[in-house]
């Protein structure tokens, strides 16, 4: 694994492509920016995402919407900090019209930047937040009840797969779950920590 500096200089690189990325016509002709992502480019955890939506649109940044907040503060409760413990992007980088889910041919479209950036950051788990991420990141379409708590593998790492916050704002019997869901990758990221360093 390269260096902390030249994994942060490559990964400005792919946000720069992706700044430039023209692969999904509707997006471009639709969005304000493309949201790469945000967080420490060094992180232990990462999150992924399914798109930005209009909030996030706007200020270039994900999860800075009501979905951003809940996961701020079980993030806070679980005694992390977003911007210190976490890097977070999304399976796709552009605001699909209307916050329609993005189809397979965009999560597919954006593939290699979210691998790209899951290499560079070089998390030591990644959380899957809801179905299109789980999706995407498992290559199974099976439901995030099904899929959520046990530890998964993508690109040689532990995934672990959650409800999305959005959906718990509407299903609020589910964040007792997502919360056990928090705790579990915890404990997952603190034995890879570990084995890590013995
Ligand atoms: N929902 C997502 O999946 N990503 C965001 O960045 C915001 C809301």
């Amino acid at each position: 694994m390269p260096p902390k500096e030249e994994r942060r200089e490559a990964l400005k690189l792919v946000y720069e492509q992706a700044r430039g990325c023209a692969k999904c016509p509707e997006f471009v002709a639709t969005r304000t920016q493309v949201v790469f992502g945000a967080g420490n480019a060094d992180a232990d955890l990462m999150f992924v995402g399914e798109a930005p939506g209009a909030n996030e649109d706007r200020m270039g940044l994900p999860f800075v919407g009501q979905a951003g907040k809940l996961l701020d503060a079980m993030l806070a409760a679980a005694g992390l900090g977003r911007a210190r413990d976490s890097y977070i992007a999304n399976v796709v980088k552009c605001r699909p019209p209307g916050n329609r889910t993005p189809t397979l041919d965009e999560a597919n479209a954006c593939a290699a930047y979210l691998d790209r950036q899951i290499d560079l950051v070089n998390p030591k788990i990644i959380v899957a937040l809801g179905k299109t991420a789980a999706t995407r990141l498992l290559g199974s379409d099976a439901s995030v009840a099904s899929l959520r708590g046990r530890a998964h593998s993508y690109r040689g790492r532990p995934l672990v797969v959650t409800y999305h916050p959005a959906y718990l704002l509407r299903t609020l019997p589910d964040k007792a779950r997502a919360w056990e869901d928090l705790l579990f990758a915890r404990r997952t990221l603190k034995a890879a920590l570990a084995s890590a360093a013995a």
